[in-house]
């Protein structure tokens, strides 16, 4: 594979941009080496600007659940993109996105949109520290949340894979503010209501973890949590950004049967244009300027060509056996790997939910965060760069989930799957 391109952009980009990119996990540093750029997609496959091939299980981290360029996708962008980009008043797209979003998640009587899930997730704490009148935010390590600075308190994703664990720059009068939990500890989180109940405005999870590889809830712990809020006057907010119209039509609220109070999205709904949106009760919502005193507003919000993009992706998942079509072949991609790592006698397990996966370098079980730093991360550096050569791309980071998307067909496993035989081989080499 000849890299000269993407090698010569990164040359240029380094001396431009922190560290070369504009979000931190592209930039290779926990699996060394350098980015590829590129230069357009389609379907499963991301194309370099060297002309290298890959299978994609990023998918824009989340977005491309339909498959990279799909046609009604963009034939629904360019219609629309023809009659102007924005316009700063009401566009009628935006009241089908609400009608769909809360036609599919019935907890959410309304909602507003946003343009990143970091918009979103700190909008819908600040709602609910405003409908509460308490300060107080809960979260669970190694959950990512976007940005904010409430947030960057033992986060996961990019905050994992560059081992920060709390970023400078967040005051800590404000961090203080957030209180953290380990995922799936059910004593820890009673413990914590006990002491701090009514100080508490909100606890947010991922209800499947995305952001520390992808980390299952145990049985029972997603109500735990909804039972502990109800009786402290918590809110319980979901943050879907990443399981929203993934994990089930109806999100992981949907798979659980949980009702959050309020809820978080972006990625899915605007089919890889920039877009987030949080939604839930209406009394909660009605309190939002300007039906109420809590402010939050966007230039863009509600951009009438993101809003095509993200109706166009909710339409073709929509389709009957979309989601079990997509469960049924990340059955297949995991039970392979596994396969192919015991082969190789690498120490390997996967966890897996629909259209999301981990695969771990470790013969435990991953059930939290701790669980999932104790994976062999030198065996994932050398299995990474052993599929990015066989044309796969991973996430570059054991930190990160990985995504299948309804483009991804027998062939693309096929050869995933024998890229992977190798690469696990080499893993184990050392
Ligand atoms: C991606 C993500 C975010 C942040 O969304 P951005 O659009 O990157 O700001 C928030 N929460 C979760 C669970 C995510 O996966």
């Amino acid at each position: 594979m000849k890299h000269a391109q993407s090698h010569a952009l990164f040359d240029r980009a380094r001396r431009l941009m922190p560290g070369g990119v504009n979000s931190p996990v592209r930039a290779f540093k926990s699996v060394g080496g350098e980015p590829f750029f590129a230069r357009r997609a389609e379907g499963a496959y991301l194309i370099d600007v060297d002309g290298n091939r890959y299978v994609d299980y990023i998918g824009s981290w989340g977005p491309m659940i339909a498959g990279h360029a799909h046609p009604l996708v963009l034939e629904a962008v360019a219609r629309v993109m023809r009659d102007g980009l924005s316009f700063g008043v009401p566009n009628p797209l935006e009241v089908t996105m609400a009608e769909t979003i809360t036609r599919l998640v019935p907890s959410c009587e309304m909602v507003r949109m946003v343009n990143s899930g970091t918009e979103a997730t700190l909008s819908a704490i600040r709602l609910a520290r405003g409908a509460t009148g308490r300060s107080r935010i809960v979260k669970f390590e190694g959950c990512y949340h976007g940005h904010g600075d409430s947030f960057l308190v033992k986060a996961g994703s990019g905050m994992l894979t560059l081992g920060v664990p709390d970023s400078p720059g967040v005051p800590k009068a404000l961090a203080d503010l957030t209180s953290t939990l380990p995922y799936n500890d059910f004593d820890a989180a009673s413990r914590l209501f006990a002491a701090q109940g009514d100080e508490i405005a909100a606890l947010i999870v991922e209800p499947i973890v995305g952001n520390a590889n992808c980390i299952l809830p145990r049985e029972g712990f997603l109500q735990h949590l909804r039972e502990l809020c109800t009786r402290h006057g918590a809110l319980l907010i979901f943050d879907e950004v990443m399981t929203g119209f993934r994990v089930a039509l109806g999100g992981a609220q949907q798979r659980y049967g949980i009702t959050p109070d309020l809820s978080t999205f972006g990625k899915i709904i605007g089919g890889g244009m920039p877009v987030g949106a949080y939604g839930g009760r209406a009394d909660l919502l009605q309190q939002i300027a300007p039906s109420g005193p809590i402010y939050q507003a966007g230039t863009l919000s509600g951009n009438p060509v993101a809003m095509a993009a993200g109706l166009a992706t909710l339409e073709l998942i929509q389709a009957p056996g979309f989601h079990a079509a997509l469960e049924q072949r990340t059955h297949e991609l995991c039970d392979g790997l596994e396969a192919a790592a015991r082969e190789a006698g690498v120490p390997v397990t996967t966890n897996r939910s629909c259209a999301m996966f981990g695969l771990f370098f470790t013969d435990r079980h991953v059930d939290n965060f701790t669980d999932a730093t104790h994976c062999d991360i030198a065996a994932f550096r050398r299995f990474f760069h052993g599929m990015l050569k066989r044309g796969v791309y991973i996430a570059p980071s054991a930190y990160e989930a990985g995504f299948l998307s309804s483009a991804h067909g027998d062939f693309e496993i096929a050869h995933t799957l024998e890229a992977a035989r190798e690469a696990f081989r080499e893993a184990a080499a050392g």
